[in-house]
């Protein structure tokens, strides 16, 4: 089994998506990495979807990613006396610590550190930025506000401040105890929400000591200021344009998305699109044009993934959005103003033999015959560096480490095959050779570029590149020791 597309694809998964069956056909749809959403649900159903998803990829034989996503310090209101309640423009609020339901005019906010953090003239944003309020007075205890956007607030509605970094823990009782959760059940990356500060990562990484991934989201406004020292301390980063969009004008978030899919390019480490990409098929079996545009777009510009959230988990149609998503790859890679883009694209080569070796690997098998690139990767970073290269070949990423195999699913045009820990390069070469032919990336009459490094096992050793054919004879016959 082989997907005929480049770019990977993203499924979270809910309670429309929580049985064998449908996990199943998601995955056959084209779903590579699948995503747990720690804001929902009990740890007793997130086990059981984590174990479904490791039956498919049994039952399949082929790598599939598990991928955590923790909520993150999300702030919230406290309840309503009654209501919903209209807030209308003009009129004046309250927030404060009274947990005491709330009325017409005031509400709890259940966090201390917002108020001390808070000045007059500071925006609040409630559900999801529907409505808008500006401080006028704020105390460590309470904030006045004016509504400056009206709408209807009630229970537990989710508040953003954007203009402020927040003096929040990066992780939160809940998240520390779903990380240790998802770290245990064996998930191979974990999702940061909200971070603001590489400190957070760092703090993170501390604490799933090597379990598990680090895949920052950039969602607020203090990220995208300090995203390039984020993404030195990250292992991933997904484009949160759902948070993104409320806490920043929406028009700041495209060209943002742009700026940030390029750099993770560069920096070899993956990057997720997501959010709101086929929004009206949570209801409809048809998406809207401006949907697919935005799918493609995120394509043309070289992410390494695209995501579905409640259209996957939560939608009438969770199978059909996978398709779709897989439909619009194929057409996307299939155009070749996608190939110019991609190449025009490509960031300066650095000095390292292993950056001279990838980019000779692509070079090659685009100037001659050569079917796919074969790299053996024992933490994943010759296959990630191979893939920054975009090249236009398949890329088989080999590796006797299966945490490895699982976290590259989220790697852009990596198809992942288990092979045992070797001693010999004739072998590395007769394994890749079969491992191309199995998965029809090439015949006997084909050549592949295999690419090593030797002693194995030991990491960051690239320093082979063999130009092989893929007839098993004729590798005996050519090849030395
Ligand atoms: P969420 O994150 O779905 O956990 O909110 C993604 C986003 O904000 O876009
Ligand atoms: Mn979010």
């Amino acid at each position: 089994m082989r997907r005929h597309r480049k770019v990977k694809i993203v499924a979270t998964l809910g309670p429309a998506s929580s049985d064998f069956a449908t996990i199943r056909s998601l995955f056959e749809a084209g779903a590579d990495v699948f995503r747990l959403n720690m804001s929902h649900g009990t740890h007793e159903e997130q086990r059981a979807r984590y174990d479904i998803i490791r039956k498919v990829e049994a039952e399949s034989g082929r790598p599939i990613a598990v991928l955590a996503d923790l909520q993150g310090p999300k702030l919230r209101v406290g309840t309503f006396a009654e209501g919903p309640h209209d807030l209308a423009e003009g009129q004046s609020f309250r927030f404060d610590l009274d947990p005491a339901p709330g009325n017409a005019s005031r509400v709890q906010l259940p966090h201390p550190e917002i108020f001390a953090a808070l000045e007059p003239g500071a925006e609040l944003l409630v559900n999801d930025g529907k409505i808008r309020l500006r401080v006028r007075d704020c105390g460590p205890e309470f904030a006045d506000c004016t509504v400056t956007a009206g709408g209807a607030i009630s229970n537990r509605k989710g508040v953003n401040v954007p203009d402020v970094v927040l003096p929040l823990a990066a992780l939160s009782e809940k998240d520390r105890a779903d990380l240790e959760f998802a770290c245990e059940m064996g998930v191979d990356w974990l999702a940061l929400s909200f971070v603001q500060r590489p400190e957070d990562v760092i703090e993170a990484r501390e604490l799933t000591k090597g379990r598990a991934a680090i895949l920052s989201k950039i969602e607020k406004p203090a990220a995208v200021r300090a995203f390039s020292e984020i993404l030195k301390v990250s292992d991933g980063i997904m484009v949160a344009r759902g948070d993104l969009g409320v806490e920043l004008p929406v028009h700041s978030v495209p060209p943002i998305q742009k700026r940030l899919v390029r750099a993770c390019r560069a920096a070899a480490k993956p990057v997720i699109v997501a959010t709101q990409m086929l929004e009206s098929m949570i209801e409809s079996p048809m998406p809207t044009r401006a949907e697919v545009s935005d799918v493609a777009t995120a394509i043309y510009e070289g992410a390494d993934a695209v995501m579905l959230s409640a259209e996957s988990a939560a939608g009438a149609y969770p199978v059909e959005a996978v398709a779709t998503m897989d439909n619009v790859a194929r057409s996307v890679e299939g155009d070749p103003t996608y190939r110019d883009i991609i190449e025009s694209s490509r960031s300066a080569k650095r000095q390292t033999v292993a950056d001279a070796m990838v980019a000779a690997a692509r070079e090659i098998a685009e100037t001659t015959d050569i079917s796919c690139i074969c790299a053996y990767t024992q933490s994943g970073t010759t296959a990630s560096l191979t893939a920054r290269e975009r090249p236009r070949v398949p890329i088989v990423a080999m590796s006797s480490e299966q945490g490895t195999l699982r976290r590259l699913c989220l790697t852009w045009g990596t198809h992942c095959v288990q092979t045992p820990s070797l001693e010999r390069f004739k072998q590395a070469v007769v394994n890749a050779a079969k491992a191309a032919r199995d998965f029809g990336f090439a015949d006997e009459s084909n050549q592949i570029v295999v690419m090593a490094g030797v002693p194995f096992n030991v990491p960051g050793t690239t320093n082979i590149l063999r130009i092989a054919p893929c007839d098993e004879r004729l590798i005996y016959r050519t090849d030395p020791e």
